[in-house]
């Protein structure tokens, strides 16, 4: 029995007992439909001096059993006991996605792209459109889109649904080191099988872009307050930006970390996706402890929704504090 017709009968049932009595059978008014439910749009601001930054979500994927060869250092036990003691169920995890939008006085930034548009109508994962239209971001507006790395979930916005450039008047920055090794024909011959694919999509996502391509290094300044800084071992060129205004500051880390209670609690356990796994852990450590000491709001691309606060130092790790309500005024 569907919803509806459950309802119905359900509506029903008294009315038909009241008549059996001889009484008036009143009738119940029609129920108009309901709408299926949906959550508010996913879209969160705050500033940093007079840069206007909006946190736009574009959905989360779920891994199931993280357990098993999703830490390539620590054992089943291990994920299991440490994700119990943080509240998570060991038998699934969310793995959310969200991207920084900064508005500058100097132009309007997207950092990263999302996974882009998908075609399943149940997808978890490609909201970022949707968001965008929501907090009133036009992709005409996005002056530039600026790449922490190359990876399928950050480039995957690039296109749009066509296949065509999403972002018509954007002038696209990436890191000249991750640039490189992507786009050196040697590095994709050699490559292992289970890698050509993520060769080829970067080839795809960049194919409309060509002459708008800018490559940057360590300390470039993009805009005034939009600096890079490099981050390598989750890629060999990831990348971190600083984001500054007066003494108002924030760290894009990108995927320096993920989420949290994996590379926070444990900024020692070596996530699959990590391609050089101990120059990566040296990074996360070198860049938390400054973040730390500094205590420098910092924004994680794949730390749950709205994707940004402070990482305090905590027995061998980090914690994360979520940042507080924020005036966008
Ligand atoms: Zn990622």
């Amino acid at each position: 029995m569907d919803r509806r017709v459950l309802l119905a009968t359900a509506l029903a049932a008294p009315a038909v007992m009241a008549g059996l009595g001889g009484e008036a059978v009143a009738q119940a008014p029609a129920q108009p439909p309901q709408p299926t439910p949906t959550q508010a749009p996913g879209f969160y601001r705050f500033r940093i001096g007079q840069h206007l930054m909006t946190m736009v979500h574009d959905g989360q994927a779920i891994r199931t059993d993280p357990t098993q060869g999703f830490v390539r250092n620590a054992s089943q036990e291990e994920v299991a006991t440490s994700m119990r003691a943080q509240g998570l169920d060991p038998a699934r995890l969310a793995n959310p996605y969200t991207i920084p939008v900064l508005r500058t006085p100097n132009g309007t930034v997207m950092l990263d792209t999302g996974n882009g548009p998908q075609t399943a109508a149940d997808s978890r994962i490609g909201q970022l459109q949707a968001n965008l239209d929501a907090a009133g971001i036009d992709p005409a507006s996005i002056d530039m889109v600026v790449l922490t790395h190359f990876h399928g979930d950050h480039i995957g916005g690039l296109l749009d649904g066509s296949g065509a450039a999403a972002f018509p008047r954007a002038r696209i920055v990436v890191p000249e080191k991750e640039w490189a090794f992507w786009m050196d024909e040697g590095q994709a011959s050699r490559a292992p099988d289970a890698m050509r694919p993520a060769f080829a999509n970067v080839r795809r996502r960049f194919a409309p872009y060509e002459a708008r391509i800018e490559r940057i290094t360590d300390g470039t300044q993009i805009l005034p307050g939009l600096r890079a800084m490099d981050a390598p071992g989750h890629t060999p060129g990831h990348t971190c930006f600083h984001v500054s205004d007066g003494s108002e500051q924030v760290m894009i880390l990108g995927d320096l970390t993920s989420r949290p209670e994996f590379n926070l609690t444990n900024p020692g356990w070596h996530v699959i996706f990590d391609m050089d796994p101990v120059m990566a852990e040296a990074t996360r450590r070198r860049v938390f402890d400054r973040v730390a000491a500094d205590r420098i709001r910092s924004v994680g691309y794949h730390w749950p929704f709205p994707a940004n606060g402070y990482v305090l130092k905590e027995g061998n790790g980090y914690r994360l504090v979520p940042a507080e309500w924020s005036s966008v005024v």
